[in-house]
């Protein structure tokens, strides 16, 4: 845990009690802070009763209110209790700030985007250990940031845009935009809100900083032009499907550095990331790697060690020349649209809390589906949208029912791929997408229903 030296005797209220608030809630007690927390939802009524609750009235009294990234911060409108304090002007602050206030002379690299945050700092985190550096993996992935271990030399942070969005500090050493793609639409008030959130992911740069940017997206790529029109310290350029100039990308099978303008082949694709996708991810891990020092062999001896991430489109099983596919964590239509693009003759399973967006832009990879079967809450209104679009499919509500079906009409329709690509969120049936996404893998690999 992070000692946080500077906040002993200060008045610091949390609000939000998910695992970033509780977090920062043990280590600012842990550091002789006197705590003030609030949640919106009773059943957090008996957390820490010794600690008081803040409220309107008292929060003018706070020396700082932290925020969790759950809280609603301006959008649809700020949570009553942020805009207290900032009308009383106490400072705003998240979790991330104190860790950056904290370790300030340690190496921080932070990933954000739509897709591919996790996939990504996970292999860099195994690239920077399997080459000796002592590194620690958190923030919106695994362990928040102030659970982390301070002795780390180097901090591979995950970031989303919620993070983003409450954070002030900023001035990470190298920061990672991967992608953009509309989600989490409602939270920032529309795409301008959600790609402004994302931008800041390279605000308060200093000189040493790195700007490593994906291109594949128009809003990446205009991100990209500004940051080089306002002349950021070092932006490098990457992409799952062509080598930028003066960048990182790929050539057929081949990872090329072109960051000084003439094309180095670093190594081949990996097995286990696999698609245009992956090979975004990879190739800004690559970048990452290369700008902190790593060269081509080192990365590419982590890069073929690492075995891909539980849930990403996690090949499960074989079964009578079918595979059954876990791509639980596909909760938007972008992340899914990466999985219809790299398989043909698909029985696709999808359903569950939907978000903003239809699925009308995934329609020019229909003709590879061959049945679907629908869950959850969506399952009604997409089950019409896509016979409208001549897609065969069943409503069949719940996995336990989707999986042995599935099988069935994998023989009948001679298909290759059983695909559960959700295009949801999990929240209608289960409490996370991993505990989807393992229901989908027992389910499959039930011995009754391999036997049938
Ligand atoms: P995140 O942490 O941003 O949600 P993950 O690495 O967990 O990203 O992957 C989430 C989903 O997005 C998976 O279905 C995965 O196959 C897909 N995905 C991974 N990388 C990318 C990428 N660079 N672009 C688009 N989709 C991706």
């Amino acid at each position: 845990m992070i000692y946080l030296d500077f906040c002993r005797n200060r008045r610091i209220g949390v609000i939000g009690l998910g695992k970033t608030g509780l977090s920062a809630v043990d280590a600012l007690v842990a550091s002789g802070a006197v705590v003030e927390i609030y949640d919106d939802q009773k059943s957090f009524d008996n957390i820490y009763p010794h600690l008081k609750r803040i409220d309107t009235r008292t929060v003018e009294k706070l020396d700082a209110l932290i925020v969790s990234p759950g809280v609603n911060f301006i959008w649809p409108n700020g949570h009553p209790l942020v805009n207290a304090a900032r009308r009383n002007l106490i400072p705003v602050l998240n979790d991330l700030d104190l860790f950056q206030r904290h370790v300030r002379n340690k190496i921080r690299v932070c990933i954000t985007g739509t897709n591919g945050k996790s996939t990504t700092t996970a292999l860099v985190h195994h690239v920077f250990n399997d080459a000796g550096k002592i590194t620690a993996i958190g923030g919106n992935f695994g362990q928040t940031v102030l659970s982390l271990d301070p002795n780390s030399d180097y901090f591979i942070l995950e970031i989303s845009s919620y993070q983003l969005e409450s954070s002030n500090i900023l001035g990470f050493d190298t920061a990672i935009l991967l992608n953009i793609a509309p989600d989490h639409l409602t939270r920032h008030g529309g795409m301008e809100g959600y790609i402004t959130s994302k931008q800041k992911i390279f605000a308060n740069f200093h000189e040493k900083s790195t700007a490593i940017v994906g291109i594949d997206d128009d809003h990446c790529a205009e991100i990209f032009k500004f940051l080089k029109k306002i002349n950021h310290p070092q932006v490098i350029p990457i992409s799952g499907s062509r080598v930028p100039p003066l960048g990182v990308g790929w050539h057929g099978n081949d990872l090329i550095d072109n960051r000084r303008g003439s094309w180095e082949r670093v190594c081949g694709k990996s097995l286990f990331l696999d698609g245009v996708h992956n090979l975004q991810n990879v190739a800004a891990a690559y970048a990452v790697s290369a700008c902190n020092g790593l060269d081509g062999e080192i990365f590419q001896r982590g890069l073929f060690s690492f075995k891909g991430l539980e849930h990403r489109q996690e090949i499960v099983a074989c079964i009578d020349g079918v595979q059954y596919i876990n791509d639980s964590k596909a909760t938007n239509v972008d992340s899914v649209e990466q999985a219809l693009k790299r398989f043909d003759d698909i029985i696709w399973i999808l359903g569950g809390r939907p978000k903003e967006n239809g699925l009308e832009s995934l329609c020019k990879y229909f003709d590879r589906i061959k049945f679907a079967l629908l869950i959850g809450e969506a399952a009604k209104d997409w089950s019409q949208m896509l016979r409208s679009h001549g897609v065969k499919n069943e409503i069949v509500y719940t996995l336990s029912e989707a999986v042995p079906r599935s099988r069935e009409i994998a023989k009948i329709h001679g298909a290759s791929v059983v695909l559960l690509s959700p295009a949801c969120a999990s929240f209608d049936q289960f409490r996370n997408f991993e505990e989807r996404g393992d229901q989908f893998k027992n389910l499959v690999l039930n011995n009754d229903f391999k036997s049938k």
